[in-house]
This record gives C-alpha cells, structure tokens and sequence, in this order.
C-alpha cells in the first residue's frame, strides 16, 4: 500500500495535459454529432431533432462534471476515483444514446435502418474520439449500453429482427474481442510518463547537488590556493618591510652562483646599513624605527629595476643584488641609492629627522662563492661606514684602505 502511494505521489501535471485532451476529444466528438444533427436536418423532423439535441447536451454535460472531479497532484486513490468516474460517464452517455434510440424506434421515430446508421455513426465517434479510444474499457462502457438497447428492441421482435438481433450479437461479440486485445490503456501510459518525469526529475536533482559540491570543491581549492600564495609570501618575504628575507636572498644567491659557475657573467652585490639606527631608536622609540625600516625599504624597491633584488639580511642591514650589471653601471645606481635614502625626510614628534645609510659593493669574479662575495661586501661597507657614513664603497677602495693602513 504504501509503495502504491509512493508510486503517484508525484505532480500529476503531466494529467492536466491529458484532460485537456480528453476535454478536446468529448467537445470535437459532440461538435461532430451536432454537425450530423444539423445535415440531417431535412430528413429528421422537428421532434426528433430536440431529443436528439438534449442527448447531446446531457453527455457533453456528463462528461465535464466527471473531469472535473479530477484536479493535478492527486495520489493512487484519486487516480483510482478519477478512472471510476470517467467509466461510469461513458456508461451513462452509452445508456442515454440507446435508451434514446429504444425509445425513438419504439415511437416510430425512427425505424431500424435509420437507428442503425445513427448508431453506427455514434459508435464510430466513440472510437475515433481520443476520450473513448484511448481507454479499451471506457470505450466497451460505452458502446455495450447502447448495443444492449438496440439488442432488447430486436429481441422483443424476433420474428421480424432475428437477423437484427444477430447483428447487435455480433456486434457486441466483436466489441468485446476488440476489448479483450486492446492493451492501449491511457491511465497506464500516462503512469509511465509521469515516472519517467520523476526519474529526470530526481536524475536532475541529482546533478544539481553534484554541481553544487563541485562548485563548493572549486571554491575550497581557490581558498587553498590562496592559503598556499599567502603561506609562500609568508615564508620568503620580510614581515615588516615587504622585502624579501634573508633566507629567500640566500636560495635566490645559490642559484645566481650555480648559473654564473656555468656562465661567468657580471654581477653586483651591495650590502647596505643604516646609518646610526641605534640612535633613532633611542631618541624616538622602537615603532619609529619600524617606521624608518619600511620607508628606507620602500625607497630602495622603487629605485631599483625589475631584474634587482632587495632582501633584510638582518637588523638594518639589506642586501641588493644587480644581475648582469657592470662595477660602474652598479656603482652609480647604488650612489643613486644612497642620495634618494638621504633625501628622505621622516617626521617624528614634530621633529624632522633624516636617516642615511652605508653601502658595500662587492663585484663577482670568477672562482667567487655566495660567502666570499658577500665578505667581499661586507668589508667594503665596514671602510664606507668607517668613511663617514652616507656613502658607497666598493672592495676594491676597502682593499686599498687596508693595504695602506698596513703600509
Ligand atoms: P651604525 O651606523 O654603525 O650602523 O650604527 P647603528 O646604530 O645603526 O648600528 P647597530 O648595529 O649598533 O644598531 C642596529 C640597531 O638596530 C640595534 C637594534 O635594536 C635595531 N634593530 C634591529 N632590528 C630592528 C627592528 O626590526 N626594528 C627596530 N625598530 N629596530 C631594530
Ligand atoms: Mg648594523
Ligand atoms: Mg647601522
């Protein structure tokens, strides 16, 4: 029982298509009788017209008030009700026609040729109307009254309508094997329909809830890899200062050393210091000094190409590296460099202050590694530093100084 009710608790609009067939098919069968009605009007007389016309009216009037008993979204049980009532407004209509034709025969209305051919025309509406021919058993509740009728008027005259009433016989015979056979039955397909609608529809809900977990996947996987960019800018750039750190310069050196060991080529590698930063500190406290470390950070980015990089070694200390770039060429940015941070102007506790910095320039040569190199930079900024500060030097002057200090 339930596995019943489950199997038509569905949206039966795919019905309300089919009643409005059923509607077309009763309005075009009683529009064809009219119309017979109305070319057999020279033959039929006054009387007979009106009976035949109420006859057509009643029907017509059957039938809608059985379909509109049936309304969409109905279970098994409505359906059952529906099927019912549709069967039991044929077999109404049926017995209106041959009552009528019993009675019209028996008045002398009619005589037997002119009920048959009127019977037969009835008969061939009903089969050829969607409404009777789509349902075997709603087309036998209809055709059997009427055969029924005519068959009790011949029987009641047999000696003049024995072969009448074999006819009706056989008639009613060829009725019911025609029954029997026809398997079209309209209820069932329409049942099968509406599953196949439920399966799209549950086979589209289906991929709607695959859609939307793919798209929830698509968007967990730009979170990841947004995660991922912030994890890796995270683990190769300077907190404070946006540059990058020193573990990053010192990776980015080792694969600047691996290509140059192949391909000996220029490069220029300056370490750069601030210049008393102690003493900003002191004088105007740590998050001054933070302050100084971006806005030096932030010169030095803008100033250099695409092709440099700038990493915090540490503390105050920045290392700038210059690919394929010559000891002048590199002298003369890094001099550059070294004005534009002096030209700086900072403003803490209404006071003006300037900061300047040191550079250390160390030119590769072959046979150089990432450590000698950066020496080579470091001893070059120690003599700026020890020059007086807000200056640039480069190995060459350092090894110079040292050489005529040892002199
Ligand atoms: P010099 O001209 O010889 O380089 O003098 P200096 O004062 O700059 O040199 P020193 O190395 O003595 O001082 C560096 C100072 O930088 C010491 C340390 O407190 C400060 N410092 C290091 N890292 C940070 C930082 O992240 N923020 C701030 N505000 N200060 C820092
Ligand atoms: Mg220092
Ligand atoms: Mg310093």
């Amino acid at each position: 029982m339930a596995s019943e009710n489950t199997r038509h608790s569905y949206n039966l609009a795919l019905f309300e298509s089919y009643l409005k067939d059923v509607r077309t098919g009763t309005a075009s069968s009683m529009f064809s009788l009219l119309f017979i009605t109305v070319i057999s009007f020279q033959v039929v007389d006054s009387k007979l017209l009106s009976i035949w016309f109420a006859l057509v009216l009643s029907t017509a009037a059957i039938k809608y008030f059985s379909y509109s008993f049936f309304k969409p979204d109905f279970d098994a049980q409505a359906l059952a009700h529906f099927e019912n009532w549709h069967h039991f407004s044929q077999a109404l209509s049926g017995l209106a026609w041959g009552s009528a034709c019993f009675f019209l025969l028996k008045t002398g209305e009619l005589n037997v040729n002119e009920s048959l051919v009127l019977n037969m025309l009835c008969v061939l509406v009903a089969y050829s109307a969607v409404v009777m021919s789509a349902s075997s058993t709603g087309m036998l509740t209809f055709v059997t009254p009427i055969i029924s009728c005519m068959m009790i008027y011949f029987a009641m005259d047999l000696a003049q309508y024995h072969w009448w009433f074999v006819a009706t016989l056989l008639m009613a015979g060829a009725s019911a094997i025609f029954g029997k056979t026809n398997k079209k039955h309209v209820l069932s397909q329409v049942e099968n329909q509406l599953l196949n609608k439920r399966y799209i529809d549950e086979l589209n809900r289906v991929k709607a809830s695959v859609q939307k977990a793919n798209l929830n996947l698509v968007r967990k996987n730009d979170a990841l890899i947004i995660a991922q960019d912030r994890l890796k800018m995270l683990a190769t750039n300077d907190e404070l200062t946006q540059v990058f750190n020193r573990r990053h310069a010192m990776t980015y050196l080792a694969k600047v050393f691996a290509e140059l060991e192949r391909h000996p080529d220029d490069f220029v590698l300056a370490l750069a210091d601030i210049d008393h930063f102690k003493s900003i500190n002191d004088r105007f406290g740590h998050p001054a000094g933070d302050q100084v470390l971006r806005g030096f950070s932030s010169t030095i980015k803008k100033q250099l190409r695409q092709v440099d990089t700038v990493a915090r070694y540490g503390g105050e200390e920045f290392l700038i590296m210059l690919p394929k770039t010559k000891e002048l060429e590199g002298r003369a940015l890094i001099q550059r460099l070294c004005d534009k941070v002096a030209d700086n102007t900072y403003q803490f506790n209404d006071q003006e202050v300037k900061v300047t910095a040191s550079f250390g320039l160390a030119f590769y040569k072959v046979g150089d590694t990432v450590e000698s190199l950066i020496e080579r930079a470091d001893q070059a900024l120690y003599h700026a530093k020890k020059s007086g500060r807000n200056n640039v030097k480069t190995h060459y002057e350092a090894d110079m100084a040292a050489y005529l200090a040892s002199a």
